[in-house]
């Protein structure tokens, strides 16, 4: 099978890794000369709308994929038109917008925070009467790790905090009062047949993903399962889905589906049989996809920004590196360690996540272990 790639970086690189042992060649498109998945396949080093781009992968290609979301919607029509693409423009349309997104949960039942549309100060003035402070004014579209997102406290200026997102169309939402943050994973083929990943939890500072861990099956587990299939299903979707939940007790809320591999899925290269990567590649490859199980208990610390010494990192024994290739950049998302627990005692693991956690300068998140 040959798989277009748009986008190569981290995620496109470890869609190559995973695919490559059962057979599959790749070829990517950016226009960063020094993406790291170009190891793996042909870079294609043109703008995401040129169109030689477009046309040079649509003949080459058997199915194509992306790794991220903000493509140009025309173009992945196009694609979508001509060669097999996945998953569906839809689901990439709908995760586009958070209106779109959380109007579709509740239109099958499923639960999110409250929320209204926002398009300018006085819609602002007026939805806070509704749904009052603390709250959070998020940009429609186009947010990413916490970018383009203002809390209102009690002491908001509105004004400033309507300014600082530039009037772009907004949507403003109750504070959730969580007790942790959850995402589930799974991958749906074409036929309808879906694998699920187990319910993950996710630890974020400054809006970036730090932590991820999964030490045993949740009792939420169907519950968010059931979720994520109603959600699958109704998109007709192919390939790995995530979506991202808030728990409060035995409740959950949904936040946003990402229509691609997650960065909250990262364990699954070591702590299950089937990545979410091999299971993104099967479903949109047509393949029987792969029942995940989880193997021990595992976790992943994100490497951002700078690297730890690597001989560090090694003491740590059942630690598993993943460093992309990335130039070190305060913020950049270069590498990730998955840690699992086969043949250890649990509390063995639990120190040597701490340890890493303190390696990483992760010092709150090190204090919860
Ligand atoms: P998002 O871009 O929607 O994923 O939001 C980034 C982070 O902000 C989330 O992971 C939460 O930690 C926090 N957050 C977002 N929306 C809410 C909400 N409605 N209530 C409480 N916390 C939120």
């Amino acid at each position: 099978m040959k798989v277009g790639i748009l986008g190569a970086g981290q995620l496109a690189q470890m869609l190559a890794q995973a695919g490559q042992p059962l057979g599959m060649e790749f070829k990517f498109v950016s226009p960063d000369p020094t993406s790291c998945a170009a190891q793996y396949g042909e870079l294609i080093c043109k703008s995401y709308d040129d169109e030689s781009a477009h046309q040079e992968l649509m003949e080459w290609s058997d199915v194509i994929t992306y790794e991220f979301e903000n493509i140009p919607t025309d173009m992945v029509l196009k694609l979508e038109q001509a060669n097999s693409l996945y998953p569906p423009s839809n689901a990439l349309a709908t995760a586009g917008d958070r209106i779109a997104e959380k109007t579709m949960f509740n239109s099958l039942g499923i639960e999110t925070a409250q929320y209204e549309a926002i398009n300018s100060a006085e819609d602002l003035h007026q939805a806070l009467t509704v749904i009052g402070r603390p709250s959070i004014l998020k940009t429609r579209s186009d947010g990413y790790d916490g970018k383009g997102q203002v809390v209102i406290k009690d002491n908001t200026d509105l004004a400033a905090a309507w300014d600082k997102l530039q009037g772009a169309p907004c949507i403003l939402e109750s504070m959730v009062n969580f007790d942790r943050e959850v995402s589930i994973i799974a991958a749906r083929k074409k036929n309808g047949e879906i694998a699920y990943y187990p319910l993950t939890e996710n630890h974020h500072r400054e809006g970036i993903l730090r932590l991820s861990m999964c030490f045993h099956a949740e009792p939420l587990q169907n519950k968010a399962q059931d979720m994520v299939r109603k959600i699958a299903e109704h998109l007709d979707y192919v390939g790995i889905i995530a979506l991202e939940l808030f728990q409060a007790g035995n409740e959950l809320l949904a936040n946003e589906i990402a229509p691609r591999v997650h960065n909250s899925g990262h364990w699954t290269q070591n702590g299950t049989q089937a990545s979410q990567f091999e299971n993104h590649l099967r479903a949109i490859c047509n393949i029987d996809l792969m029942q995940p199980c989880l193997l021990a208990p595992a976790a992943m610390v994100n490497l951002i920004g700078t690297l730890p010494n690597a001989d560090d990192v090694a003491k740590h024994r059942n630690s598993v590196p993943h460093i992309y290739g990335k130039a070190e950049r305060e913020g950049r998302k270069i590498g990730h360690i998955n840690l699992t627990s086969k043949d250890t005692d649990l509390k063995v693991f639990k120190a040597e996540l701490k340890s890493l956690l303190n390696l990483v300068n992760e010092f709150d998140l090190a204090a919860k272990f």
